[in-house]
């Protein structure tokens, strides 16, 4: 089957004083219908970038999205006019932040920003509009959703503009919807309780989940495929049982080594020695060359390239090229 979404190749950069980072390298991957799929990985990464580009939402000049393609349905998004993006943006495909205060309108009342993609995609009367705004706020956990709809951002709780920004995001039914660390800056019972919301929506619409998260704990709940990223480029991929019981990339084996296990108390969480590579000074090398301890002298010269290593997994790691299946 066709997957709902298909990103190849995809190439972003931003223009510095110091020079050209290449934020996101070339990546690939796809988003089946019904699926979630994670993209996991440090700040900086580039895992942002990506749900970026896909949105439309890079800005130029400083940034630009200068090679690929994404397919969604049968469009290529970076082929389209800013009007058309505007119409598949916020209706078939939407985004939910980390920082809800920073993406609502702090002078317009909740319900008047939930009744905007209603009215401008769905094409509801104002009446109608108000109507399921308030009802989406019920939906979304909140009570007295008339009351909630008549107050201003600046009112409400970290938590409940997390979830006002979901019941936006999921106003039009999304086919698609990419959410960007939406739990980072929440204590860990509002965290479960919106994975839970959206849990139920992704369950109760059919819609896929792009999730970019750089916590392992949200991903081993959530997806079903894990993308992991470092520095621009993925360096292993696969789904998720299979690669949280058998991580192959060194980066993804330290990821999972530092992430706290309930119940195990240790002296010190382990965490990954050395610091992720100047953006400005990358040379064909393995990327993670300076912090991982099975480096080899073709580390440091030659990029691996993703290859299948079986079981649905991949690896950009000069330690399994044996291994790999060559197609
Ligand atoms: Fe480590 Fe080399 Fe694999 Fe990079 S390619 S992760 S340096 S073993």
């Amino acid at each position: 089957m066709k997957p709902l979404l298909k990103v190849e190749n995809l190439h972003t950069e931003f223009r510095t004083d110091e020079g050209t980072v290449k934020a996101v390298d070339g990546i690939s991957f796809q988003v089946r219908a019904g699926e979630t799929v994670c993209i996991v990985g440090e700040s900086g990464c580039g895992k942002s970038v990506t749900a970026m580009s896909m949105m439309g939402l890079v800005e130029e000049p400083a940034g630009k999205v200068t090679g690929g393609a994404i397919a969604f349905g049968d469009d290529d998004l970076l082929r389209l006019g800013k009007h058309e993006l505007r119409t598949i943006r916020g209706h078939e495909m939407a985004m939910i932040f980390q920082e809800p205060m920073s993406s609502l309108n702090p002078v317009l009342k909740i319900g008047e920003q939930i009744m905007e993609p209603l009215m401008l995609h769905l094409k509801l009367k104002k009446k109608e509009a108000a109507a399921r705004a308030v009802e989406l706020i019920r939906q979304v956990g909140i009570s007295r959703p008339e009351q909630i709809a008549g107050s201003y951002p600046h009112e409400l709780s970290g938590g409940m503009l997390q979830r006002i920004m979901i019941a936006i995001a999921v106003s039009c039914s999304p086919k698609l919807l990419i959410a960007d660390e939406p739990t980072t800056a929440l204590d860990v019972t509002i965290q479960a309780q919106i994975l839970d919301m959206l849990r139920t929506f992704k369950e109760s619409s059919g819609m896929s989940l792009l999730l970019i998260t750089h916590d392992l704990g949200v991903v081993a709940e959530m997806a079903d495929y894990v993308i992991v990223m470092y520095s621009g480029k993925i360096v292993e991929e696969g789904e998720v049982t299979a690669l949280f019981a058998n991580p192959k990339h060194p980066y993804t084996q330290g990821l999972l080594k530092s992430k706290p296990v309930m119940g195990q108390r240790t002296e010190e969480l382990y965490s990954i020695p050395g610091q992720v590579p100047d953006p400005l000074d990358l040379t064909p090398s393995c990327y993670f060359h300076d912090r991982c301890e099975h480096c080899m002298d073709v580390c440091v010269s030659r990029e691996p390239l993703l290859q299948p290593l079986g079981n649905g997994q991949k690896a950009a790691c000069w330690l399994y090229e044996e291994a790999a299946i060559h197609v």
